[in-house]
Order: C-alpha cells, then structure tokens, then sequence
C-alpha cells in the first residue's frame, strides 16, 4: 500500500508539456479503466478462489482502490479513498477435522447389534454411545470402515473375508461422519461384486465415500467437504489388499502406495481445488507401534506434494502422532501413522486402545491460506466382557481398573490395566496433544 502511495506522488511530480500530456493523460485514463476492469475480474475470481460468497461481499476488495489510486494522477488524495474503501475481509475461520481408526466389524459385533434390534435389523448405537457426541462436534468426520458394506449381495460374514451390514453404514451416517474411507487391505474380501454392492450403499447416503472407484474418472473426481467456507479433500490409498486384486479387465480403482504418481498426482489436483487436502492411507505393520521406513518416506513426500493432514490406520494398534514440515511453504502437517481400532473384537490388549484425533484448521481470509493451528488426540478403548460379550468404546477418562479387570482380553493380555493402556499412549502420542 505504502509503496504504491509513493508512486502515486511520482506520478504528480512529472513535469508538464500540454500536448504530450493529454495524451498521456488519455493513455492513462485508458489504462486506468483496463486495470480497473483486470481488479475487479481478478478480485471476483480471487474471492471466489478463496471460498468468499461474493455476493455476501458489500465493499470493493482492498487491492481495486489502491491500485486504482496509482495509475489516475487526476483523482483527490489517495488518503480519502483508502478511508471510503477500507477492506471488508471476513474474520479468520476455524473447523474441527476428526479422524479415527478402522471400523472393524467382526461378527460378534453385528450378532450383538441384531439382538439389540430384536432379531430383525441391526442396532449398533450400543457400540458408539460414549463418542457420538464428538463425532457430532466435528465439523469434517472421516473414518475408515475396514469391513465392505455389502450385505444387499452377501450374507454378513466374519474375519478373513468380511462383510458388514449396511445398517452399519446407516450408524455412521447418523452418528455424523462425512467422510468414509474403503482403501483397505479388506477392500476385495467380496470381489468386485462386493466393492460395487458398498458403492452402491454409499450413493444412496449423504457421505463421501473415498479409496474405491468405478473408473479412472471416478477416481479423479475429488471428493470435497465444505465446512463454514473452508473445503477439504478427501483421498484414499491402501498399501495392500491380502493379496487379492481387481481383475485386469475391470474398470474398478483401488489406490496402491506404491503408485507414486498417481498420488502425486491426485493430491496436486485435490490442493488446486481445496484448501485443505487430507489423505487416508492404510498401510505399515499390524501390531506394532513400529512405523515402517516405507510409511515416512510416503509421509514426508505426499506432505511435499500438498497433503496437509494424513490420517494413517491398520496397524490395530496406536502408532505414532507427529507433525511434518512441508519443504516447499514450511506449512505444519499433522501425520497420525495408525489410530489403532476403533472398534473391533480381536482378542489382545494392545488392541482395544485406539483414539480419535480432532485437527484444527483456519483460514484466514486476508491471504487466503488455511494453516494448521491446534490438534487434540482423544484416547478411546474397546470394552468387552468374557465371550466377546457387550462390545463398546470408552473415553480412556472414563474408563477404570475396575472395568480394565473385567475386560474379556484380560483371559489372553494378563497385564491389561489403565496403566498397561496409558503406557501405549504415552509412547506414541506427544503429551502437548492429549485431550
Ligand atoms: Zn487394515
């Protein structure tokens, strides 16, 4: 602003020759309408770039004014102008994005959710209960459903090739999730039948369902959530799929890990649309909080190549909450390699803890950016009694030793206690982000 104030001056202080300086002054006018019509476009664009209802926009943006200021030497002072055309920037806006861990739905979990139903139907409110309210709260919900929705083709089946009730798509719905990620290694447990069967479950419901595509186009249809004016993008990949694979012939995509360029790829064209790009990737070792070489290397370049937050799972167990520098723009990036469970009945301790982590992103509308600017990671765990009986999450702050005593793992995990879960905690998530 100062610098164009000063070349406004310059402007004034020219020396006069009548002749050339109608021209000039034609010229200028000229160009001072041309310029003014540049700002005005490129100001449309810029604020529709940066997610501004321009029709909600009253005052002129602060660069129209200003710029307009230098070129026309004949207008009043260039102090009144700036007081008329003060900038009308909205405040900075911030959302809660949360992620949690894998959705894991042995058949324990959906014979119980059919009793409570009275046989016919499922009920798996029982099981969300205590962390429906922070699902709620979260502006950008995403969670990775490890089991195919396909029961419209396949009966509901048990690990290894699982099959899940829709109803439990119809329970994350209602608990509020936004985003539900399929690129997992139990994506192809019912082929590419089953794949088509949860897709066609998922159009019919108010989500976005990501990491499993009809086709190419589907594939580069970038999945966007718009929360309070911020947008963020959705990708899903998966290192594995237990060995199974689309046939040749098939025009299904699932995202592999190992398809570097097509990542790359995707997240550059999910950044050019979004201010925020988020990536689910399934991938690493299941239990162990050990992240693989493989994982940080991924990490660091989808960071580099515009991923702003990466929600990491399969490892059934915690693994580590870090945060990443971006080399280009030094933007802070929020990495959580596994979540661990978010529900499941598998049988071993370091299996039940688990934790949803809340990432706050603002914008700031002045210079359009959204940056990361606080997280919190909300430690949960996977209660049952003896047989698998009563499968449900728990705030770690709710639970107790009493309950931990109980627990149907304490029978395989003798040393399962609060201690034995605040230890897993303590290891891999940094104290500074504990809710
Ligand atoms: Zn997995």
């Amino acid at each position: 602003m100062r610098k164009r104030r000063k070349m406004s001056k310059r402007y004034r202080k020219m020396p006069i020759n009548r002749e050339a300086d109608r021209s000039r002054r034609i010229l200028k006018i000229c160009l001072g309408l041309f310029a003014l019509c540049l700002l005005v476009v490129g100001g449309y664009f810029g604020l529709k770039l940066a997610g501004i209802d321009v029709s909600s926009v009253s005052k002129p943006s602060s660069e129209a004014p200003s710029s307009y200021t230098q070129i026309s030497s004949t207008e009043p002072s260039s102090e009144t102008q700036d007081v008329v055309s003060e900038p009308s920037v909205p405040d900075p806006v911030s959302i809660h994005i949360l992620g949690v861990g894998d959705n894991l739905i042995h058949d324990a979990i959906y014979k119980q959710a059919q009793t409570r139903a009275g046989g016919e139907g499922y009920d798996f409110s029982f099981v969300y209960q205590r962390v429906a309210e922070d699902i709620a709260a979260a502006d950008v919900a995403v969670i990775n459903q490890e089991t195919i929705l396909a029961s419209e083709k396949f009966p509901p089946s048990n690990y290894p090739m699982f099959c899940t009730p829709v109803e439990m798509g119809d329970e994350l719905v209602s608990l509020g999730f936004d985003v539900v990620n399929q690129a997992n290694n139990h994506v192809l447990d019912k082929g590419v039948e089953g794949m088509e069967a949860a897709l066609d479950y998922w159009d019919t419901q108010p989500v976005m369902a990501i990491g499993a595509y009809r086709d190419d186009e589907d594939l580069m249809n970038i999945r966007i959530v718009e929360s309070n004016g911020i947008k963020t993008a959705h990708i899903g990949i998966t290192e594995m799929t237990n060995g199974l694979s689309l046939p040749a012939d098939s025009p299904y995509r699932i995202v592999y890990t190992s398809e570097t360029e097509l990542i790359e790829k995707l997240i550059k064209k999910a950044k050019s649309m979004a201010d925020v790009v988020v990536v689910s990737a399934h991938w690493g070792n299941e239990n162990t909080s050990e992240v693989t070489e493989a994982q940080q290397t991924l990490a660091q370049n989808m960071v580099n190549w515009g991923a702003d937050i990466i929600f990491g799972n399969h490892a059934h167990t915690l693994q580590p909450l870090t945060v990443l520098t971006r080399e280009s723009d030094g933007a802070q990036c929020p990495v959580i390699y596994a979540m661990g469970n978010f529900v499941s009945a598998q049988a071993y301790g370091m299996n039940m803890i688990s934790g949803m982590l809340d990432v706050t992103v603002t914008k700031d509308f002045e210079t359009g950016k959204t940056t990361f600017t606080d997280m919190t990671f909300k430690p949960i765990v996977t209660h049952y009694g003896a047989g698998y009986s009563d499968i449900t999450i728990y705030p770690l702050s709710e639970y107790t030793d009493e309950l931990a005593a109980s627990h149907g793992v304490c029978a395989r995990t003798p040393a399962f206690s609060l201690a034995y879960l605040n230890q897993f905690v303590a290891d891999t998530i940094p104290e500074e982000y504990l809710d």
